[in-house]
């Protein structure tokens, strides 16, 4: 397979320089750009396999520039946004990216979600129809889930949350990542709206509801599966 290329469009230097660094230590052809314009015209010039895409950047937010792309062409698009913005995360998800990472991040979560990234959207590893972990198992296309040998009645959104979880199993996800991933859509007080699903989504997976064994809760950030 040819390498592919990763466009960083970042207007803080130093971090557009180490991303680089990251990128092409782990087997990527990597182009940077610094503002918003030129980053839109090497995109379409250099069609990059993947862009990592700053929001806050001059000339032309990284918002915008993201729905630019998205109007023209389906390149995975990694936007980078700060701590502590989830309303930022939120816009930049509704925009078209295909995911976020949050500043500061470590090199390797930055490469790891693209390499995932890529993977998604190379379609070269096909989405496992069976999820198990432990004694669940979530088959996707019967769209069953049997707990220790024994079908459970899951609502539409909870069989997508648990899945959602068990896809991105040990990571841990934001209430807005679970909202957008598995009730696609992001609405006033969404927050506790995921916090309820997830304690009944609790009541029927887990022996026991109030020590969870599987769903567990990752203070100040969100939920995790652990399998
Ligand atoms: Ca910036």
């Amino acid at each position: 397979m040819s390498t592919q290329t990763v466009l960083v469009i970042e207007d803080e230097r130093r971090i557009a320089h180490w991303v680089r660094a990251y990128l092409e230590k782990a087997g990527y052809n990597a182009l940077v750009a610094y503002d918003g314009p030129t980053g839109l015209h090497m995109a379409r010039r250099e069609r990059p396999d993947l862009i990592v895409l700053d929001l806050m950047l001059p000339g032309m937010d990284g918002m915008d520039v993201c729905r630019a792309l998205r109007a023209e062409s389906d390149v995975p698009i990694i936007m980078l946004t700060a701590r502590g913005r989830e309303s930022e995360r939120i816009a930049g998800l509704e925009s078209g990216a295909d995911d976020y990472v949050t500043k500061p991040f470590s090199p390797d979560e930055l490469v790891a979600r693209v390499r995932a990234t890529l993977r998604r959207a190379m379609g070269q590893v096909r989405a496992p129809q069976v999820l198990r972990a432990g004694d669940i198992c979530l088959d996707l296309e019967a769209h069953t889930c049997t707990v220790r040998d024994e079908e459970i009645a899951l609502t539409p959104t909870q069989f997508a949350l648990l899945e959602t979880l068990m896809l991105n199993g040990g990571r841990a996800l934001t209430r807005e990542q679970l909202v957008n991933d598995a009730m696609g859509a992001t609405f006033e007080g969404f927050d506790r709206a995921v916090d309820v699903q997830i304690r009944r989504l609790r009541q029927r997976i887990e022996a026991d509801a109030s020590n969870p064994r599987y769903i567990q809760t990752v203070y100040g950030v969100g939920y995790k599966f652990e399998g």
